[in-house]
């Protein structure tokens, strides 16, 4: 059974609990992170530990441990339970307060950290079939409202979302934002090929990926220019290639979405070579902080 880290312990998975009156549970308050690790390193650490403390910025949440001891907490947790390979969740609450939803009974935020032994998101058939998206009705957070670029704990837009995609057979969701705008998966970011550009939303109306920052390094490794545009669902629906990007679903082909085939409903060439290129940029010393303890 795997360990989690709980305000400063580990604690068996079945043991790790908090409190009903955790405002990360009764409201959403708080932030989380989505990471992973390969081969024994933990891709963009940095990366992931800077959007953690930004988001909790965002939302003026104190964590009570400093980034360092931070990323010390997620290693170690890694190391107690032997993970090389892992997906890990640090979450940090509001933590316990009363029933009102001020933050001013909240003195103590709770830092979670939980690993696990994950494969990719969706199927391995959905990465050699491409997935099938269907556009929501739900649309992402505008940008004063709910901040849909900080990584926080009120997801539900995103459950809501995925809902309707799979009630409706589809593998994942097209969310649109309050403009009518291609915004984003339901946990992922989108980029867009078409008549030789690559297209992907700018970073207002979805969540500033690491996944989509490196997609758009190795993109332009291999010669493409990624404009950071708004896009019209029209666009997305007549692109040559549409694929996702996310730390849980790496780099994934798109086949279908609303019953259109994407090119020619296979998964695209460049999204295939990304995702090859991906592979092999993770699991190493360069993209990664070492797990075990250096000697
Ligand atoms: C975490 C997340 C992503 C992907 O970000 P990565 O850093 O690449 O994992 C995209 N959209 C939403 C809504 C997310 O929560």
């Amino acid at each position: 059974m795997a360990k989690i880290y709980l305000d400063g312990e580990f604690v068996p998975e079945d043991e790790a609990k908090i409190s009903v009156f955790d405002h990360g549970l009764l409201y959403g308050d708080g932030v989380f992170e989505g990471i992973r690790a390969y081969d024994g390193y933990v891709f963009k650490l940095d990366e992931h530990l800077d959007r953690l403390y930004r988001s909790a910025r965002a939302i003026k949440l104190e964590i009570p441990l400093d980034r360092d001891e931070m990323e010390e907490k997620i290693l170690e947790t890694l190391r107690v339970n032997g993970f090389e390979e892992a997906y890990i969740r640090p979450v940090v609450t509001r933590g316990t307060g009363s029933l009102g939803i001020d933050i001013e009974s909240c003195t103590d935020p709770s830092v979670i950290i939980i690993s696990k032994e994950w494969e990719a998101l969706y199927g391995p058939e959905l990465y050699e079939e491409g997935l099938n998206l269907l556009t929501t009705t739900i649309r992402n957070q505008p940008k004063d409202g709910l901040p849909p670029t900080v990584k926080h704990l009120n997801y539900l837009t995103n459950v809501l979302a995925l809902m309707q995609a799979n009630t409706w057979g589809a593998d994942e969701a097209l969310m649109l934002d309050t403009n009518g705008n291609v915004s984003e998966g339901g946990a992922d970011n989108v980029f867009v090929y078409r008549k030789n550009a690559v297209y992907t939303p700018p970073v207002i109306n979805n969540l500033p990926g690491i996944t989509r920052d490196v997609v758009i390094d190795l993109l332009n490794d291999l010669g493409y220019q990624v404009k950071e545009e708004n896009l019209g669902l029209a666009e997305v629906l007549t692109a040559d290639e549409v694929f996702l990007s996310g730390t849980a679903a790496e780099v994934a082909p798109v086949a279908e979405i609303d019953g259109r085939k994407i090119g020619d409903g296979e998964p695209g060439e460049l999204a295939l070579q990304v995702k090859e290129e991906f592979g092999k940029i993770t699991g190493t010393e360069e993209t990664g902080t070492r797990i075990s303890q250096s000697t």
